[in-house]
């Protein structure tokens, strides 16, 4: 099956799930409500705030080539080394590179969806190296064996009875577990991984070009571990994730946790500079910084597009899509779910198998105004369309169509002589039909709305009075 085939049938099972969807509304609901009156208390004008990281944003991105470069240097100065990766593939090959090199047998992971992109879970089982994610959620997808659903909250779609009824066959612990004794058991099974893991592997939420810094927001404190306990830290991060100065960091800390989380602030906020100086107690002896780029050099390159690597993944625009809140996240099949997914998947992955996304949309626009930085989403999901219509990567038939379809609505005799024999052949097919596909077939109106407008105009009092005056 392709993978539009698969996400159809995917959004089929998982949109007539009530319990699922009752889930993913109860947990969006709670996020609504905290991230409007955060919205309020944290922003005097949410709106020139948004514009204002918009700007920022952009201005780096115009200069991206000399910010990355700058990176490199600053960050080389503070003892860390910069690895450039051109696709997955590359930023493997360089985490194997590492691992093999210092004989490392156990990795602890914080939450990182560029690892997810270059699919490092799956290439560390085939390693054969023990790989422990440590963020609460996403330990509770990989004990689950699945794949993150929300680009923040991967286990959204786990009720707490689900995750206790996991805990107790995979920690055995009793099935009847609270909240708190559920977060405790994770905790106890976590601890000791940090500690006698070899490797920290993180992502980035920015890199800062003129501190050659990381910076890592989170809220249970696993990133710090990941990256200050094992001897060598590997931070893999996208190259847009670039921002000009320290001081940027002001307005982006709190717009990333107020549309992410409904936070003022996050709980843990690290600037990271390097490893570990020769006067300091802690921190990793090594650290490696691996600048991914992975077909973002192709996004940069079309003016269209350039904007949408503003993006800070703050998941806002997945839990306000109508689409995303029915379908769910792992029916989109990638990394990155909801409408940032179905603009980014199709230039990531290519737009032969990928561009059916671009149709996962109402274009209601929802995901657009959510957006702290102010990306146009619901108009760039129809450019993929307008994309994927050139490229000719639309099903034959469906182009056939299409254009009978065009043909029909821009003449309007022939689509009135036409009308009587599709009335006719829907009755026909009507009976024939499954139960199911009876209730997809389109219902014609009674009469045209050339036929009403004929009829009307007959009948109106106006017209008489005009045409008699
Ligand atoms: S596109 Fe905007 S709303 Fe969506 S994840 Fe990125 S920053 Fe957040």
């Amino acid at each position: 099956m392709n993978e539009s085939r698969v996400f159809l049938a995917k959004a089929q099972q998982k949109s007539a799930d009530e319990i699922h969807r009752l889930k993913i509304q109860k947990a969006i609901a709670t996020y609504d409500i905290k991230v409007k009156s955060t919205k309020n208390r944290q922003f005097y004008d949410w709106q020139k705030a948004r514009k204002k990281a918009a700007q920022i944003k952009d201005d780096a991105l115009a200069n991206l080539p000399d910010l990355l470069l700058q990176f490199e240097e600053n960050t080389s100065k503070n003892g860390t080394h910069v690895l450039w990766a051109e696709n997955a593939l590359q930023a493997r090959q360089h985490i194997r590179d590492i691992i093999k090199k210092h004989h490392a047998e156990k990795i602890v992971k914080s939450k990182s969806m560029t690892t997810e992109e270059i699919e490092l879970n799956e290439f560390l089982d085939e390693m054969g190296v023990e790989n422990w994610e440590s963020d609460l959620g996403e330990f509770i997808v990989q004990l689950a064996n699945e794949k993150p659903y929300h680009i923040v909250t991967p286990a959204m779609h786990k009720s707490q009875a689900e995750i206790a009824e996991l805990f107790s066959r995979k920690l055995g612990i009793p099935a009847t577990g609270s909240a708190e004794e559920l977060t405790m058991a994770a905790r106890a099974a976590l601890r000791q991984t940090f500690v006698t893991a070899d490797i920290g592997i993180t992502g980035a939420n920015f890199i800062i070009a003129d501190t050659g810094a990381i910076v890592m927001t989170e809220n249970e404190g696993n990133g710090r571990l990941c990256m200050a306990c094992p001897k060598v830290h590997i931070a893999i991060v996208g190259i847009e994730k670039m921002l000009p100065r320290l001081s940027d960091l002001a307005l982006f800390l709190p717009l990333l946790a107020t549309s992410g989380t409904g936070q003022q602030l996050s709980c843990y906020n690290s600037i990271i500079r390097g490893p570990k100086a020769a006067n300091e107690a802690d921190g990793p002896e090594k650290m490696v910084v691996i600048l991914l780029d992975n077909r973002r050099s192709e996004i940069y390159a079309q003016d269209k597009f350039r904007h949408v690597l503003r993006c800070l993944r703050c998941g806002a625009c997945l839990n306000a899509c109508p689409v995303f809140r029915t379908v769910g996240g792992h029916t989109y099949g990638t990394a990155y779910q909801g409408p940032i997914g179905s603009v980014l998947t199709p230039h990531l992955r290519g737009m032969k198998n990928w561009s059916h996304l671009a149709h996962a949309s109402s274009l209601c626009g929802a995901c657009s105004d959510v957006c702290p930085v102010d990306i146009d989403l619901h108009h760039l999901l129809l450019e993929n369309r307008w994309q994927a219509e050139k490229e000719k990567t639309t099903p034959f038939i469906w182009q056939i169509a299409i254009k009978i379809w065009a043909w029909l609505h821009t003449n309007r005799l022939l689509l009135q002589f036409v009308r009587p024999i599709l009335k006719l052949g829907i009755a026909i097919i009507k009976p024939v039909l499954p139960a199911k596909k009876k209730r997809r077939l389109p219902q014609l109106a009674k009469k045209s709305f050339a036929q009403m407008w004929t009829t009307a105009a007959t009948k109106s009092p106006k017209k008489d009075a005009i045409s008699h005056g």
